[in-house]
């Protein structure tokens, strides 16, 4: 089968099907790699037909290489259908979707509303990039739900929510949220890259605009980074017109390997998901641990929104230790995990280890506790291997307080 135009297929199918029909390319499996930025015309009347196409706004429409290639436009109806959203662009990081699905939508003398929790470095843009445009922001307590509406003034224009943050994994109340923005003439958009197009369906909750680090779980595999903005219909010009705009592209061999990720993503995730859970768990009972922030976790903070809207958990959560160990010991133990990466980004086959400091990276935020707090990613590992290795790393722990 080919040519799948179905929504109701189950996500597992059409990752593996898609869009492509290997027949148009002597039966090859896997679409090629078109890298291309000239892309000839046969003909004054053909430049013409596809100059008329790009300009009407037609989309998936050959004409030069930042426009996309048919690899990239199979990506981008794989990613728009399985999140359940208008249309897809891909863009060369993760950090410029978040910073385009914002720009889009600014102008000089605009407010803006974040969730406290949001990526640090969309924090940079907004206090650097934002801040000499004359766009003003308003960082807000992600567990407020419907009370942002004391929030809005007058020249709010969007709000933008990281669900739950990375670090520390608070799940906010998006329909609520979402029901005061638009309510209040604003736009809202959602860093959904936790949870995946896969485990939060963000247009059935309403989100207009959902960014992702495609980098993390749709890539897959730590070997390229990408990001994602999917729109609803009303909301689609304007990101478009923006990124067509500024030039934002993926590069052709990106997209192969964003293309390769996704199609196990679904059984990737699975096992995350379930590994990550293990080990959330018998962090639980360990005497060194004082928080799990695990949204999966029955009792842990924000369990109950996550819930009631997420499909499933993806393998990222963070641990706070009891206040009794000082920074040495803290030392020893986390280069003591031999079987994490200390390392940047996540949502690769490997398992990762991040120290952090929420009260310096999140300086809004009111982060209760008071002792050593590490981010955890788990990988495909063995989940016992994983488990085993933590304990002797806590073993070191406790001999060096
Ligand atoms: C990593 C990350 C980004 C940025 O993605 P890059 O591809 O690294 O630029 C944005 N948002 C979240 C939540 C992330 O974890």
């Amino acid at each position: 089968m080919s040519n799948v135009e179905s929504s109701e297929q189950a996500p597992a199918t059409l990752l593996v099907h898609g869009f492509y029909d290997p027949h148009e390319f002597g039966g090859v499996v896997n679409p090629p790699v078109f890298r291309a930025s000239t892309m000839l015309f046969r003909d004054y009347d053909e430049l013409d037909a596809r100059l008329r196409a790009v300009s009407a706004g037609e989309d998936d429409v050959m004409y030069y290489g930042r426009y996309g290639n048919p690899q990239t436009f199979e990506l981008q109806r794989m990613l728009a259908h399985l999140e359940g959203g208008h249309r897809s662009l891909l863009l060369p990081s993760g950090l410029a979707a978040c910073a385009s699905a914002i720009t889009a939508f600014v102008k000089t003398g605009d407010h803006i509303l974040v969730s406290s929790c949001v990526y640090g470095p969309v924090r940079h843009y907004i206090g650097t990039v934002l801040a000499r445009m004359n766009v003003s922001v308003t960082y807000f307590d992600p567990n407020l739900g419907a009370d942002i509406d004391g929030l809005f003034r007058s020249n709010t224009v969007l709000v933008f929510a990281e669900s739950p943050g990375s670090q520390t994994f608070d799940v906010h109340d998006i329909p609520a949220m979402v029901a005061v923005a638009h309510r209040r003439g604003s736009i809202f958009v959602l860093d959904n890259t936790w949870a995946t197009p896969l485990y939060f369906k963000a247009f059935e909750y309403g989100v207009d605009v959902s960014v992702h680090a495609a980098t993390k779980y749709i890539v897959g595999h730590s070997d390229a980074q990408m990001g994602l903005i999917t729109t609803n219909k009303e909301t689609w010009e304007r990101v478009r017109g923006y990124v067509r705009a500024m030039g934002l592209h993926a590069a052709p061999d990106d997209v192969y390997l964003a293309q390769r990720g996704l199609r196990t993503m679904v059984v990737r995730l699975q096992r995350h998901q379930s590994s990550a859970l293990a080990v959330a768990e018998w962090l639980l009972t360990r005497p060194e641990v004082e928080q799990v922030l695990h949204p999966g976790l029955p009792g842990a903070p924000g369990h109950a929104l996550w819930k009631r809207d997420f499909k499933g958990a993806s393998g990222l959560f963070s641990v706070v230790l009891k206040p009794r160990y000082d920074r040495e010991a803290f030392r020893a133990f986390i280069d003591s995990l031999s079987l994490f990466g200390l390392g940047l980004s996540w949502g690769g086959y490997e398992s990762l280890v991040m120290p952090f400091d929420a009260k310096k990276s999140r300086p809004e935020y009111a982060w209760p506790y008071e002792g050593f707090s590490f981010r955890l990613h788990i990988g495909l590992e063995s989940p016992k291997d994983l488990i085993a290795c933590m304990e002797d790393a806590f073993t070191r722990l406790e001999k060096l307080k």
